[in-house]
């Protein structure tokens, strides 16, 4: 009988072979919950890029440059103050949900 422990994802049912290292495992566990149709992981992350589409094409710039400049820029020309705090707080939002590499 074969004793070595079969990884199973909970939410797809699909089985894969545990890996060498508890390091390898742990990845190969996180990449299959980013890509599963049915892991609600995959699904949140898919619902956060589409609110940060939605919220780039509202305050209309993206880029870790751009929105520094974008956030200089409406202290200069928004006059309300809620406004602003709202359109900076977006801003800021956009910075800190940058993706990587961007
Ligand atoms: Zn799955």
């Amino acid at each position: 009988m074969n004793n070595t422990p079969i990884l199973t994802c909970v939410f797809c049912s699909l089985s894969y072979l545990p890996c060498k290292t508890h390091e390898d495992e742990q990845r190969v566990v996180l990449d299959h919950a980013k890509a599963c149709p049915k892991h609600p992981l995959a699904q949140a992350l898919s619902d956060a890029a589409k609110l940060r589409k939605a919220l780039v094409l509202l305050v209309g710039v993206d880029g870790h440059d751009d929105l520094l400049v974008m956030g200089e820029n409406l202290r200069q020309v928004v006059p309300d103050p809620n406004e602003l705090l709202n359109l900076l707080y977006s801003v800021q939002v956009l910075i800190e949900t940058l993706p990587a590499g961007a």
